[in-house]
């Protein structure tokens, strides 16, 4: 089976790794083109000049963009997707994408003869590294059985979530969850500082008790109180998808106060933080506001 892998970032990149053997044939394309080929030397894989060279003989192409207007800008143009692309080819996009972009490039797809399914995954870096990604599908079932294998590698629980845009929208919400927990967990612990009870005796009570979250289990003992914040996953990624779950509740006229709040606070810690910064690191704008440091 011929794949083609288009965005080799923090996230693509140990994804498309786990392609880079039988029964699979993969061929990588990325913007910043020393990355594909530095990867193509590193596993067994080609590196294409161009989408459409990448594309040319593969049966699945699968994308993984920042969001879904790079995804939307790849077909185009002389060297874009379509110029490479044939009828019978299902496009899987691993963005974690918008769901009105993802069905109306899966409406031009189908005047082709191509197929897409939206297949955004959760488990950060090191759950793509280990294979053990969850796979949130959007398509028709028939297409997502076709690609099952492609989903397999990568991922360990693949869940078809409903038609195109489905899974952009799980995802979505799942990642407001997240920006929402996070954000929660640090005003708590700020507040909790000030107030001299330390953060590892909280995180003792709140981790035994219903307040936990990934937040309190994992992010804050693993990257705030060692001061280690890595950068696994940018902030403005996770803000874009606040802004996707933010916008999906307003346009199904879903009263959602805190989704929209919580986007108006992502916004404005992205614009403070820059394009660069992790998500964990939120919080440290938390303690700037709290005058503390939650350790
Ligand atoms: P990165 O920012 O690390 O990588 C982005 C990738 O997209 C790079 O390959 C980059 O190429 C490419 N790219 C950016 N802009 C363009 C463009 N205009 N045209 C072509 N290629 C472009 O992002 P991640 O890998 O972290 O995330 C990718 C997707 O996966 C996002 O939607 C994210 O929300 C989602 N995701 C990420 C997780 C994580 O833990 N990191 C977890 C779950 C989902 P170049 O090398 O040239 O910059």
């Amino acid at each position: 089976m011929h794949i083609a892998f288009l965005g080799l970032g923090a996230i693509g990149r140990p994804m498309a790794a786990h392609l880079a053997r039988e029964p699979f044939e993969l061929t990588v394309w990325n913007r910043t083109g020393e990355r594909a080929a530095s990867f193509a030397s590193e596993h067994s894989a080609r590196h294409a000049k161009t989408p459409s060279e990448a594309a040319s003989d593969a049966t699945v192409v699968v994308t993984c963009m920042p969001t879904s207007r790079e995804v939307e800008e790849l077909l185009d143009g002389p060297t874009g997707l379509l110029a490479g692309i044939s009828a019978g080819t299902v496009l899987v996009d691993c963005t974690s994408g918008d769901p009105a972009t993802s069905r109306r490039i899966a409406d031009r797809l189908e005047e082709l003869g191509i197929s897409f399914v939206d297949a955004p995954v959760s488990g950060g870096t090191s759950g793509a590294e280990r294979g053990t990604l969850t796979v949130m599908c959007g398509g028709d079932s028939q297409t997502i059985e076709r690609v099952r294998s492609v989903l397999e590698a990568f991922g360990e629980r693949i869940v078809h979530c409903g038609a195109v845009g489905a899974g952009h929208a799980v995802k979505a919400v799942n990642n407001a969850l997240l920006a929402v927990s996070i954000a929660a967990a640090a005003e708590g612990l700020a507040a909790l500082a000030h107030a001299g009870v330390s953060a590892e005796v909280a995180l003792s009570v709140i981790n035994a008790s219903s307040g936990r979250s990934n937040a309190t289990e994992n992010l804050i003992p693993q990257r705030v109180l060692t001061r280690a914040f890595p950068r696994t996953f940018r902030l403005a990624l996770l803000e874009k998808d606040l802004g996707i779950a933010a916008g999906i509740a307003r346009d199904e006229g879903v009263a959602s106060p805190l989704t929209q709040m919580a986007a108006e606070l992502w916004r404005a810690a992205r614009a403070e933080l820059g394009e660069e910064a992790d998500h964990v690191e939120y919080v440290k704008l938390v303690e700037r506001w709290a005058g503390v440091e939650i350790r």
